[in-house]
């Protein structure tokens, strides 16, 4: 094929499944080819994410809109990529270059990410083929395993739990529309159990039901009953815990900002020991604030070999974060959000290294997400085991399993399924 150009960069502010606006990018190439894709943003964020350019003008969505992002691709990206060569990395190096930032606080993260990621689908779209196939056009092909947030808490939901995130993990079956079977009968089961206590069964920004009650174990109490009464068991769907941690820190330790209490590192630390001693626990992620390299060095040790321990916030897919946790022995997973690092190339260069690390890979979506199921294709393209992108509930949430599904389908269930990563 002839070498082909970006002729057109376009974008336009859209909302994100919270109601507030995002960035939706356009790329169009020589040959007529186009693609979009929108950005997620997150609301437990970590201080060391690329920066999300808000415009901060309280008469606009309250100040959240993203014009400014939305008037840099069309005004200065536009101008360095139209008539550049389409290649990813040379584009990715240059809204880098442009941007001149080592946060990407000038033109944005949300402004950059959708460039490069419209980039890529415009160029899926010009060679024929699907994202996740023109992504690793040859690799064998293994799908992720869903963790699915089935119980709300924390920054994403007006509840009473301080864990953010409570997930149901179907590492234990054949496939993945069986695993997303398994995930959405658990689900519903779950839902059952709240309405027949008189609980609540709302859903929080994940999608996953945000009920008041009475304690972190109650809830795990919860998800054991409703894997058992939907006739599965512990042995093949694992519990998976995000406390997301950072949210906790204060001067002295930690405190748990729901509850109320007090507690130092230690105490944290024997809490997760504790649990993940009595619960089927697969993984622990952000067990500490991502500044606390000490704690997390310290679990890692202790309960590594058993469990995966995920750094989201501490590592916030950047590569040189998770080079040097790899070199203190800090976690052993890592959470892959593209919007927290700002490209496709960076976001595929962190999962080169931290598998190269030993560390193991786990695409996510962000809290406040879109109908865009692009993780789906990235997930497939990288061969992660895992992928975390809320309940079967809320359509932003349940457009990355759909896709999931559909490239299941197309490859005939010719794929291995995620589940095991050791
Ligand atoms: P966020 O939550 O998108 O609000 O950061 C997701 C997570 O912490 O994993
Ligand atoms: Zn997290």
């Amino acid at each position: 094929m002839k070498q082909l150009r970006i002729s057109a960069v376009d974008a336009l502010e859209i909302l994100d499944s919270r109601g507030h606006p995002t960035v939706l990018a356009q790329v169009s190439l020589s040959n007529g080819s186009q693609g979009g894709a929108m950005v997620p943003s997150g609301a437990s964020t970590g201080q060391y994410e690329a920066h999300e350019k808000r415009d901060g003008d309280a008469g606009r969505y309250g100040g959240k809109g993203v014009t400014a992002a939305v008037e840099a691709i069309r005004g200065e990206i536009a101008a360095v990529l139209v008539g550049m060569i389409a290649e990813q990395e040379a584009v990715d190096r240059r809204l880098c270059r442009l941007d001149g930032t080592s946060d990407k606080s000038r033109l944005g993260a949300n402004a950059l990410l959708a460039v490069s990621l419209a980039t890529a689908r415009a160029l899926a779209k010009a060679h024929g083929v699907p994202l996740w196939q023109w992504l690793a056009p040859s690799d064998p092909r293994r799908l992720p395993c869903p963790m699915m947030n089935v119980l709300n808490g924390g920054a994403h939901a007006a509840n009473n739990l301080d864990i953010q995130e409570f997930m149901i993990v179907p590492q234990g079956l054949p496939t993945l529309s069986e695993a997303v079977r398994c995930g959405a009968e658990i689900y519903h089961v779950l839902g059952d159990l709240l309405r027949k206590k008189g609980l609540a069964t709302a859903v929080g920004d994940e999608g996953g039901y945000a009920p008041d009650l009475p304690s972190d174990e109650a809830a795990l109490e919860l998800l054991c009953e409703a894997i058992r009464q939907a006739g599965y068991d512990t042995d093949h769907v694992r519990i998976a815990l995000d406390v997301a941690a950072s949210e906790w820190v204060t001067d002295e330790g930690y405190r748990l900002p729901k509850q109320g209490a007090a507690m130092t590192r230690e105490q944290l630390s024997e809490k997760w020991k504790e649990l993940a001693e009595k619960w089927p626990l697969i993984s622990i992620e952000d067990p500490f604030g991502d500044d606390d390299r000490r704690g997390w060095q310290q679990l890692t040790a202790e309960i590594g070999g058993k469990l995966l321990l995920v750094g989201d916030d501490l590592f916030v897919t950047q590569e040189h974060r998770v080079s040097k946790g790899a070199t203190e022995g800090i976690a052993n997973a890592v959470l892959v959000k593209p919007n927290q690092v700002g490209t496709l190339t960076e976001t595929l260069a962190t999962v080169r290294s931290a598998r190269a690390s030993g560390y193991v890979p786990i695409l996510s979506h962000r809290s406040g997400d879109t109908e865009d199921p692009l993780i789906a294709d990235l997930a497939v393209a990288l061969g992660t085991p895992f992928i975390k992108t809320g309940a079967p509930c809320r359509a932003e949430r349940t457009a990355k399993y759909n896709r999931l599904l559909a490239i299941e389908h197309a490859l005939d269930l010719q794929a291995d399924f995620g589940g095991s990563y050791r």
